[in-house]
């Protein structure tokens, strides 16, 4: 697995450097070769694993997870907007935040949570989402970056939500708007007024959207957008200096932290209820 002798193409300048190099002489990238794991990370996240595609699929097992976790919520008569709902102590299970998780200090489902819906029409809707911009973020900032402005949306606009108020809440819309940020960023630096006008018509539909439906949480939307603007600002654009593989290992580490995060969740709650 590890590399320890030879050389790699360095990550962000595509030149050929040593593997234990502590900078790469020609671009500067601090240890291009991650201590000899780098080359067997590009492998793996670089070239194999599509980062959009992941996030899709690990929204619609969760939902599914969902439903089979608690079977009697399904056929609880609720109107159309939530048909097919998971329920409460399922959502729970699998690392929903706010709530009680906010309050027992549960911080890991500030990632777990954006992965979660609340029905049919939920899911439809952000993975919709998701396959439009995702791809666009992916390819103008790198696969790396854009799962990381992604996670770090969710993440934040979560964060605020949590702080203001004590609801329980799910759902991978924050992110969205993190990635209408990313690509009004990106619009911005590059002169592309035509893309930042477009985006900001969708955020700000999609804002007002919200305030029109019952359940939506517009602090998280509003974080979100402030979340993946901040990480997008401070990440280069892929055509200037591509990805270095510590960003790759960003991106696993928010992978991590969120599979174990659902392990932690399902294990405390079903604690909880046992003891109960
Ligand atoms: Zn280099």
């Amino acid at each position: 697995m590890r590399q320890t002798q030879g050389s790699l193409v360095c990550p962000q300048c595509g030149k050929l450097v040593g593997i234990n190099e502590p900078t790469c002489p020609f671009c500067g990238a601090w240890r291009p070769g991650l201590y000899g794991w780098a080359p067997v990370l590009q492998r793996l996240v670089g070239n194999h694993l599509d980062l959009i595609s992941l996030i899709v699929a690990t929204c619609v097992t969760l939902y599914v997870i969902a439903l089979l976790l608690q079977p009697e919520a399904i056929t609880q008569p609720r109107g159309m907007l939530s048909f097919l709902s998971p329920g409460t102590r399922a959502l729970y299970q699998l690392g929903m935040t706010g709530g009680i998780a906010w309050q027992l200090g549960w911080w890991w489902t500030l990632l777990t949570a954006i992965y979660l819906h609340g029905s049919v029409l939920h899911i439809l809707f952000n993975v919709m989402w998701i396959r439009n911009l995702g791809p666009a973020v992916s390819e103008m900032f790198g696969p790396g970056r854009a799962f990381v402005i992604f996670n770090v949306a969710g993440a934040f606009g979560f964060l605020v939500s949590n702080m203001m108020s004590n609801a329980p809440t799910i759902g991978a819309s924050g992110s969205i708007f993190g990635l209408l940020a990313a690509l009004i960023v990106y619009g911005r630096r590059r002169g592309s007024s035509m893309m930042s006008q477009q985006m900001w018509q969708y955020a700000i539909v999609l804002f007002i959207f919200g305030f029109l439906m019952p359940g939506i949480n517009n602090r998280a939307h509003g974080g979100g957008f402030v979340g993946g603007w901040v990480a997008a600002y401070l990440m280069g654009f892929v055509d200037e200096q591509r990805e270095s593989s510590w960003m790759l290992l960003l991106a696993l580490g928010f992978i991590a932290i969120t599979l174990v995060g659902i392990g932690l969740s399902f294990t405390k709650v079903t604690g909880i209820l046992l003891a109960g």
